[in-house]
């Protein structure tokens, strides 16, 4: 009796401390609400500087979300969609009160490369607070110049060797050992997926994003050594990667050399049938000059604006952040030769000097390799072409900057004759051409314009040797 007694009073007591314990857990949870979502926020700031954030509620579970924005407060393009989806995948798969955080963290990998890494942080709740239980990386997005890099622009001339890189892709594959891996990675992959195939590229490794039978994505490692000599030179991670591609370039090169030779007609007359776009390209020319060039990225900045300059090698000397700044800010870089001589009077090894020195200043400076040529007063003829192994960026609309130096020209020249697809040509060594850059920018876009650098006028950013470059749909043969 004495001890039953005993017994009912122990249980009503531990009934008594658990509804005391729900009852304090339930008071608690605003608060500690409050206080994850601090700690969340301001994880989020830290890795990726300014973030917009939204929420998701379903069955007590709460998903956060931060979404990275540039400096113009916009949501750098690419990164929202795929926090969405993992918010919507994902939030069904807690218990309850769980805080799921997702949030990228941005790392610099230099030279205008940047990586964003998607996290999930799971909080649970208990005793009145949150406390972190897992982190994990779902996926880790790539940025060159600003812009997302998708699985196909990692390839040097990827619509061109499009056969030879499935083909390397397909042997890649099946090199994969687990069989159920190995067939996820065979139904999931084809030519129309690969645009849009997440990936995770770092210096130990490189995986693709597989939707696996629930859903849900998950990183299956590659040995991608096939691959790694169609890469763009600059975005080798590693120093095996490295040595692969430079023990097979040279081959690989002159098969893309006559590739591009037989199909020139064929590449030609596709430019020539582009249709109608909004696009246009804003070029610069002569740079860098200590005083106007600072203020031209300034504006371009502040406008989230992507130029092309075309740099004067004898101007480098001294202004060598400047090339560094215009690399880091996404915009695009060429070649005008080292002194700015007419090069179809020079000789053959004079053209070879103008064009490589300034050439190799630029990639020594910024690791990038400028995309074009801007022959100086776009004079060209086919031994230059030849001579120069670059495709040749012209222009349609000429603002005549140098001639008038005037703001109010300048801007009548630029808005007035502007039609979609257009290469304006511009030069940021004047003093009225600076000062009419803002004015160019809003009078463009208020006609329905926006702004890419010269490659991005054509498909898949690929410009090609041997071609001369007017407009969008304006290409031609240099003979
Ligand atoms: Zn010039």
């Amino acid at each position: 009796m004495k001890l039953t007694l005993y017994m009912m009073t122990v249980v009503l007591l531990l009934l008594l401390v658990l509804a005391g314990y729900i009852f304090y857990n339930e008071q608690a949870l605003p608060g500690a609400y409050q206080r994850v979502l601090n700690e969340a926020g301001q994880i989020a700031q830290n890795e990726a500087g300014n973030v917009e954030y939204a929420d998701k509620t379903l069955n007590d579970t709460t998903a956060l979300g931060y979404f990275p924005v540039d400096n113009t407060g916009k949501q750098v393009e690419g990164l929202s969609d795929l926090v969405n989806t993992f918010m919507d995948n994902q939030i069904v798969k807690q218990s309850d009160h769980d805080v799921v955080s997702f949030y990228y963290k941005k790392t610099d990998r230099g030279n205008g490369y940047m990586s964003y890494d998607l996290y999930k942080d799971v909080y649970k709740y208990g005793f009145g607070n949150y406390k972190k239980d897992t982190s994990s990386l779902l996926a880790t997005q790539y940025y060159y110049g600003g812009r997302n890099l998708t699985f196909e622009g990692l390839f040097e001339s990827f619509s061109l060797e499009k056969d030879d890189i499935l083909s390397a892709l397909m042997s890649t594959i099946n090199q994969v050992t687990n069989e159920k891996e190995k067939q996820l990675l065979q139904a999931s992959l084809s030519v129309d997926t690969l645009k849009t195939l997440g990936y995770i590229y770092n210096p130990d490794g490189f995986s693709v994003l597989v939707k696996q039978e629930d859903g849900m994505l998950s990183p299956v490692a590659l040995n991608i050594d096939a691959l790694v000599p169609y890469f763009k030179e600059h975005l080798l991670l590693s120093d095996a990667h490295k040595s692969i591609y430079q023990s097979r370039i040279a081959e690989i090169k002159e098969k893309r050399e006559k590739l591009i030779a037989s199909r020139l007609d064929e590449i030609i007359a596709t430019i020539r049938n582009n249709g109608a776009t909004n696009k246009v390209a804003l070029t610069f020319d002569d740079g860098p000059r200590a005083d106007t060039t600072p203020r031209i990225l300034d504006v371009l900045k502040q406008y989230d604006v992507k130029a092309t300059f075309f740099i004067l090698g004898q101007n480098i000397a001294g202004n060598e952040n400047l090339l560094k700044r215009e690399v880091q800010e996404g915009h695009e870089l060429g070649n005008h030769t080292f002194t700015h001589r007419s090069l179809p009077t020079l000789t053959d090894d004079e053209v070879k000097e103008e064009i490589g020195k300034t050439q190799k200043m630029i990639e020594d400076i910024t690791g990038v390799k400028p995309k074009s040529l801007r022959p100086p007063y776009g004079a060209y003829n086919q031994k230059v072409a030849e001579l120069a192994k670059l495709p040749i960026a012209l222009w349609n609309i000429d603002s005549e900057d140098w001639k008038s130096r005037n703001v109010n020209s300048i801007q009548h020249q630029v808005l007035d004759t502007t039609i979609g697809g257009s290469i304006i040509l511009v030069h940021d060594i004047h003093e009225e051409s600076a000062q009419s850059v803002e004015s160019l920018i809003l009078g463009l876009r208020e006609r329905g314009f926006e702004f890419v650098t010269f490659s991005e006028l054509y498909q898949d950013g690929q410009v090609l040797p041997n071609v001369v470059y007017f407009s969008h749909n304006d290409a031609r043969k240099a003979d």
